[in-house]
């Protein structure tokens, strides 16, 4: 059974990640979706709340796990008995980051592989930081998140300025 961990901030989860999780059901048997616990970062949402929204919108998705952790990935997918790590390229400018990245996962645990799922088109230019802007200036993010991140969204950045 292959089991790959799909690591992220999920700050919040939008459909570009959710087009990748489904995309990695198809290559993996199991998929983790691992949110990072790092305050450090100062995510708009915890991490608890930022796993509740995972796990909701992949509620109608079987073989798929929603976790977190802290620490090094590395460590993390040993833990959890897997070598496959999922991560998304949407434009050039991922590769760098990602890049890096990858090699040096590769050289903390040499089994450590990442396998690199692009979206659908429309989400090529999508991000959870766009979405926050978006969202902190008062504009609309249907159809960029699910509902239930739209309304988190608005419960924590207000109601649309005018
Ligand atoms: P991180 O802080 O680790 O970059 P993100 O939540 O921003 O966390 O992204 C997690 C992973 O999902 C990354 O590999 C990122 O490239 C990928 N990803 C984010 N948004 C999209 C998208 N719209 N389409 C495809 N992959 C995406």
């Amino acid at each position: 059974m292959k089991k790959a961990v799909y690591p992220g901030s999920f700050d919040p989860i939008t459909f570009g990640h959710i087009d990748l999780i489904k995309r990695g059901l198809e290559i993996a048997d199991r998929l983790v979706v691992a949110v990072l616990d790092n305050p450090a970062k100062e995510p708009l949402f915890t991490t608890g709340e930022r796993v509740a929204m995972v796990k909701k919108a992949v509620k109608g998705l079987r073989r798929v796990e929603v976790d977190y952790f802290d620490g090094l990935l590395v460590d993390y997918l040993k833990r959890k008995g897997s070598n496959t790590v999922i991560r998304g390229l949407r434009a050039i400018s991922d590769f760098e980051y990602e890049f890096q990245m990858a090699l040096m996962n590769r050289r903390l645990s040499p089994k450590a592989e990442t396998v690199f799922m692009m979206p659908a088109e429309p989400y090529t230019y999508l991000s959870s930081n766009i979405v926050r802007e978006i969202a902190r200036r008062g504009g609309k993010v249907d159809g960029l998140v699910p509902h239930h991140v739209v309304a988190a969204l608005k419960a924590r950045l207000g109601p649309r300025r005018s």
